[in-house]
């Protein structure tokens, strides 16, 4: 595991080098050239551990890997969003359903214990089966576009996953 070093460019980025590059010369995107200090004066600079470079390369140019990245990331934000739509629209759709008690069964007059027993199965019907009242076809529509919305946040991920896999551009100028 080698050890990189940030190499600061008057242009305020910073350019990653390594042992390897002491005494060279690198060209920063700016067009600044700027040398890489010999091998003691690298030891004074940044260290950038190798595990930590994924996330926070200073890469200093522009180029597929960061528009992969940037697309890749818009797409994870647009399917969180969307999921966060999602449940508030079931939050919207479930709070305008009709209160099932509203015009719930009228109990007869006479409580018979068969007539009770019909209008506690109707009841029960009632709020477990009637569409205008039931949640489950709100959630059941939900759930088909949140799946879409998993596949989405996947596919963005996917996308951020392969930027990161591409090498990145460095030129170096002996
Ligand atoms: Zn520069």
């Amino acid at each position: 595991m080698a050890t990189s070093f940030l190499l600061p460019c008057e242009c305020g980025k910073k350019l990653r080098v390594e042992n390897s590059q002491a005494g060279h010369i690198l060209e920063c995107e700016c067009g600044r050239r700027i040398e890489v200090p010999t091998f003691r004066g690298l030891q004074r600079l940044e260290r950038v551990s190798e595990s930590s470079t994924s996330a926070s390369y200073p890469s200093s140019t522009w180029g597929p890997r960061q528009a992969l990245m940037l697309l890749g990331g818009l797409i994870v934000l647009a399917s969180i969003g969307w999921q966060v739509y999602l449940g508030w629209e079931m939050q919207q759709r479930i709070e305008k359903l009709p209160d099932p008690n509203a015009n719930a069964i009228q109990l007869p007059d006479e409580l018979t214990a068969a007539a009770s027993w019909r209008a506690w199965q109707q009841l029960q019907q009632g709020l477990r089966e009637n569409p205008a009242t039931s949640v489950r076809p709100i959630v059941e529509h939900r759930e088909q576009w949140r799946w879409a919305a998993y596949g989405t946040l996947g596919a963005g991920f996917v996308i951020i996953i392969v930027g990161l896999l591409l090498p990145t551009k460095r030129t170096i100028v002996k």
